[in-house]
């Protein structure tokens, strides 16, 4: 199957098809539940649009601990329903859906009091370990084990040996998960959904109490669309109460923010082969392996400020760095962070009756006729709210509506991807670049690698590393713009690729190359190029700036200084 191109062109002819003809799905919002639904609506044969106001995962879900996991927590409130479906999820994307974006991923629980807490823990990851077997498939994950303390600090030799006195070792899997959502719009775009990312909702059509579509404004342009759909589809996370007040009347899903922070510092910070996990007292502390770094978070706290862009404060980063070097035996410094990023959890708070709650995590409403709303969840579930979410768009559908199938279909990439690793070696051999590179570009693109290396075939410059940022090839820059839907700096910076929180400057010494690399592959002028690597360059100097900031108030006053190359409406701020 021909894999969709997302490029230049793609983005208005999608939205001239949704504006054209009335469609049976539209869905506003691009994060993982939005084109979770997309992709599930497709697949059983709708037809659908979908619409997002930044780019694809801009919101949450590219600001994740991009963890695919049972939740052991819920085990300790006896929810094994919850954890059950978590994990069988967890399986699907490992070995069929997207064995290329998720890897298996194994953690270290160190021990503080010798005998309760081992038997607890050791319960209660034995418990998830058996949980994924009866599920009746093979695991795809090693099984949790028990080490002693001088067992544990072989395999994290960072470990402060005075911290703990044993540990038990479990498995769970790790997600690149703005690459999951593109790929994941790709897939949709490629079962016949048109997608159309800075198109925001600003209003909704009706007719009477029913809702009959959306009103769109291309931000690019500024230009209002109205698109008519037999149901709108509501994914907006965070961003659910402000379209509660588009619709009007009284909403009924309440999601509060709820800012969490991660960090990064280079691998060789922390001498360890695992991941590690920690409690704090209000929850954990992941020390997540990713590449060449660590992603060490995170927070957990209120927040009721600027939704596109939360701010990390000095705070934030204190509380992380004081919770992981109680367990380090060489403590991380200010200095040793290179990269932050805050991201929003659409928690949900004081349902009303009226909402089904279809489990403890995410819910289902219908306000008014002709607009379905889905909010909660996480990111590991998505799949089963998208199908949740079409399952009330069916019922409300004339004519028979095919069940899910999503269980059944593979992302873009997917497909070939585990005979292509095992010919790593050739590919190596045949495109003139080390193994190295090839297994960087099968883990980020699976299958569709090849189509990377038929660019770099086409123009041997592209085979060269992006200065600046040289775990990156300059083809992934011209891919993301002809392929993946990228249209500006910082889609190709912080999402189609994670130079902005992997290096040490933040991407600004890789913006120029990046820049002239879009340049050629979307038609940008001098001046354009300038102010794309204008606006990243104060984008992340505000970025910065805000992270000496104490409190959340001034973090976020100093973010908002810098403002977006393509702002939303007030409504998505
Ligand atoms: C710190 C943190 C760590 C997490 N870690 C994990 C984890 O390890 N594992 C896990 O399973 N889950 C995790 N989660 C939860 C998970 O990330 C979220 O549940 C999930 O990403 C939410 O996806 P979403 O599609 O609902 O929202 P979003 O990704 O926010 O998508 C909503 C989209 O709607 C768009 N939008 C808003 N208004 C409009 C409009 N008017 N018109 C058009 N578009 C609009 C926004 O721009 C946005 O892109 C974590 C969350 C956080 C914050």
């Amino acid at each position: 199957m021909e894999m969709a191109q997302l490029g230049p062109g793609q983005r208005s002819a999608a939205l001239e098809a949704m504006a054209a003809t009335e469609h049976q799905v539209v869905v506003v919002g691009g994060g993982v539940v939005g084109a979770g639904i997309a992709l599930d609506a497709a697949t059983r044969g709708l037809t659908v649009g979908l619409v997002e106001a930044r780019d694809f995962a801009a919101g949450t879900s590219s600001r994740s601990s991009k963890l695919i996991h049972g939740g052991l927590r819920y085990l300790e409130q006896l929810n094994f329903g919850l954890v059950r479906e978590a994990l069988t999820e967890r399986s699907l994307l490992l070995r069929l859906i997207a064995p290329h974006l998720v890897r298996p991923v194994s953690f270290l629980f160190p021990l503080t009091h010798r005998v309760w807490e081992r038997a607890y823990v050791g319960a209660g990851v034995g418990l998830y370990d058996t949980l994924a077997l009866s599920l009746g498939q093979p695991r795809g994950l090693p099984a949790h084990r028990h080490l002693t303390r001088r067992g544990a600090l072989r395999l994290a030799p960072a470990l402060s040996r005075t911290a703990f006195t044993g540990a038990v070792q479990y498995w769970d899997a790790l997600v690149d998960d703005a690459r999951f959502v593109l790929t994941l719009v790709r897939t949709a775009a490629t079962y016949g959904a048109h997608v159309a990312s800075r198109a925001q909702v600003v209003g909704f059509l009706r007719e009477g109490a029913r809702v009959t579509g959306v009103r769109v404004r291309d931000l690019e342009t500024g230009a209002d669309t109205e698109i008519r759909a037999q149901q709108v589809v509501n994914a907006t996370g965070v961003w659910t109460d402000d379209i509660q007040a588009l619709v009007g009347g009284r909403g009924m899903i309440n999601v509060r923010p709820s800012k969490g922070v991660h960090l990064l510092v280079p691998h060789d910070r922390i001498h360890s082969s695992t991941g590690i996990i920690t409690r704090t007292p209000v929850s954990v502390l992941f020390v997540i392996p990713w590449g060449r770094h660590w992603i060490i978070g995170t927070t957990d706290t209120d927040w009721s400020l600027d939704k596109a862009d939360p701010a990390a404060s000095r705070a934030d980063i204190d509380y992380l760095l004081g919770r992981v070097n109680a367990v380090l035996a060489v403590p991380l410094t200010h200095d040793d962070v290179e990269g932050v990023y805050a991201g929003l959890r659409p928690l949900l708070s004081g349902e009303s009756d009226v909402t089904s709650r279809l489990s403890r995590e995410h819910v289902v409403a219908q306000p008014v006729p002709g607009l379905v709303m889905i909010a909660g969840g996480k990111y590991t579930t998505y799949r089963v709210m998208a199908r949740d979410a079409v399952d009330a768009v069916a019922h409300s559908l004339d004519g028979k509506v095919p069940p899910s199938c999503t269980d059944a279909v593979p992302l873009a990439g997917a497909d070939g991807y585990p005979a292509l690793w095992n010919s790593r070696a050739r590919l190596a051999a045949a495109s003139g670049l080390h193994v190295a590179r090839i297994e960087h570009l099968l883990r980020r693109f699976g299958s569709l690698a090849e189509e990377v290396l038929a660019l770099i075939s086409s123009r041997a410059d592209l085979g060269r590393p992006l200065s600046g940022a040289d775990d990156y090839l300059r083809a992934e820059v011209v891919y993301a713009c002809t392929h993946e839907g990228a249209r500006h700096l910082d889609d190709v910076l912080a999402r189609r690729t994670h130079v902005s929180i992997e290096t040490a400057d933040r991407g600004v010494s890789a913006a120029a190359q990046t820049a002239e690399l879009m340049a050629g592959a979307l038609g940008w002028d001098a001046g354009q190029t300038a102010r794309e690597i204008e606006y990243y360059s104060k984008h992340i100097e505000a970025e910065r700036a805000s992270q000496e900031m104490e409190s959340d108030m001034a973090a976020d006053a100093i973010r908002l200084g810098a403002p977006e190359i393509v702002p939303a409406a007030d409504s998505v701020r």
